[in-house]
């Protein structure tokens, strides 16, 4: 196994001291087997054992709590879902687009109540959110999507024109703006390790660089896991790997990895932060398919990420690293904040989000009820796995419940195709996606 840097990984993951579990040695019996220390993991995790307190439950990682995307992300605890409500609404109809963007609603507030209920440290704030147009295509995009909202019955979302827009966040870009007071902020690493106090504190095993590497069943119908030290020997299996998923067999073909990117200034002073108000500190995205997604961290810095994303070829999971990307950013926040043009920049990164071939979320039963995976957050997990956590526990445990009965879950997905076909269809569908923001920008 190669030990991975994991402080390399992202600024959060500098930004609180961390001490390691250690890896797993040996033989264990388990009910339930988490595989995955990002959000999915240790929120079913802590809903498995609030559920049933004497369950035996253990998690595994292959490097450290948070070092994929949960430890990596913008922090945005938002409620969209998919890629927008529109596509949503296309593919699955009107109805399934209500009941996803309540799903979501739900996610970010259970994100928000666990957070206070487990007084987990991780610099929470709840500013609401801008989906800004800076064309008047954009602008025409998002009018629709609140427009098929409404229609839809869903409240907490309005437009707000050019001036009210840039009263708030002051850039010569914003033509006019979603506005949603239904969003948080977080440090993804601090939240995700935070978790970890939580599940340990409810008698949840963790080990760390403990990856998995086979699956198999018994003929008693027990799942059997091994890491390089060890076997844990389980009734339940929940996979949560997400993006890492392409490299567990049984789930292969239901993601693949897209990489997005992240730029990071020094903390802005009052002078810089001046000409652009910000008062409201609220999280920020664009309207291309290709977003920009932006906010303020706790200590004033501008984190910037988006733009455009990487591929990998096969089981590459290399890709966290994009001059070319990184350099775009930086030049964007140039253009949509002047003032900051010679701002100095202290970090860049970047990690994978899990995509299936519809861009929605996907969760169930892999065969039989005793393994349970999840796949395809997007860059829209945040929020998602803490409640998908709820969803994971109740399937866990073969309880029926409203959550269970959401479309996501159990649905079929479409599998992507081996390589190089991956690679050819992954390019087309960045292309159109391109091409579209292109004729809008
Ligand atoms: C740069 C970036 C920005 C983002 N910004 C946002 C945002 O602002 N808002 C938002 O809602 N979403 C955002 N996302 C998406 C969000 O972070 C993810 O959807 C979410 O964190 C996924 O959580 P997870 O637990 O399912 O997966 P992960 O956090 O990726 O966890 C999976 C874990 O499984 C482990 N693992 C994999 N295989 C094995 C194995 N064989 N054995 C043991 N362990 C294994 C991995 O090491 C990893 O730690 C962003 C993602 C990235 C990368």
């Amino acid at each position: 196994m190669i030990k991975e840097n994991y402080r390399e990984k992202s600024y959060w993951l500098t930004t609180r001291d961390y001490q390691e579990d250690a890896p797993l040695e040996g033989d264990i019996r388990v009910d339930v087997a988490i595989v995955g220390g990002g959000f999915t993991g240790l929120t079913t995790a802590h809903f498995l054992k609030k559920a049933e307190p004497s369950l035996n439950v253990a998690l595994l990682e292959s490097q450290v709590i948070g070092f994929g995307a949960s430890g990596r992300n913008g922090g945005f605890n938002m409620t969209l879902f998919g890629l927008t409500m529109g596509i949503t609404a296309l593919r699955f109809g009107r109805a399934k687009a209500r009941e996803a963007h309540l799903y979501m609603e739900r996610a970010v507030d259970t994100l928000k109540a666990l957070v206070e209920e487990n007084s987990i440290d991780c610099d929470y704030e709840h500013p609401g959110f801008l989906r800004v147009a800076t064309s008047p295509q954009y602008a025409r995009r998002i009018r629709h999507e609140i427009e098929l909202a409404h229609e839809l019955g869903l409240g907490g979302i309005e437009w707000i024109d050019q001036d009210a827009v840039r009263e708030q966040v002051n850039s010569p870009t914003y033509l006019g703006a979603w506005s949603e007071p239904r969003c948080g902020l977080i440090n993804p690493a601090k939240l995700s390790w935070g978790w970890k106090g939580v599940i340990k504190g409810q008698g949840v095993a963790v080990y760390e660089r403990s990856p998995v590497i086979s699956m198999s069943k018994t003929g008693s119908n027990r799942v059997i896991l091994t890491t390089p030290n060890g076997r844990v020997d389980a009734a339940k299996v929940v996979l949560a790997t997400n993006a890492y998923s392409h490299l567990v067999p049984g789930i292969k073909w239901k993601q693949v990895p897209i990489w997005t990117h992240i730029v990071l200034t020094e903390p802005l002073t009052q002078k810089q932060l001046e000409p652009i108000g910000w008062k409201n500190r609220q999280g920020v995205e664009d309207a291309r398919n290709l977003v920009h997604y932006y906010r303020l961290t706790a200590d004033n810095r501008l984190l910037m990420g988006g733009r455009d994303i990487s591929f990998a070829y096969g089981y590459n999971m290399d890709k966290d690293i994009n001059e070319s990307v990184f350099k775009g950013l930086k030049k964007d926040v140039a253009q949509i904040f002047p003032s900051l043009a010679d701002v100095r920049y202290t970090h860049q990164w970047g990690g994978p989000v899990s995509v299936t071939t519809d861009l929605t979320p996907a969760m169930g039963y892999l065969g039989s009820k005793n393994v349970i995976y999840s796949v395809g957050c997007m860059g829209h997990g945040v929020s998602l796995t803490h409640l998908n956590g709820a969803t994971a526990a109740d399937l866990a445990l073969e309880k029926k419940t409203d959550l269970t009965d959401t479309f996501f879950v159990n649905r079929r997905v479409f599998p992507w195709p081996p390589e190089p076909l991956r690679m050819v269809a992954s390019k087309a569908i960045l292309a159109a996606m391109h091409v579209q923001d292109k004729l809008c920008d």
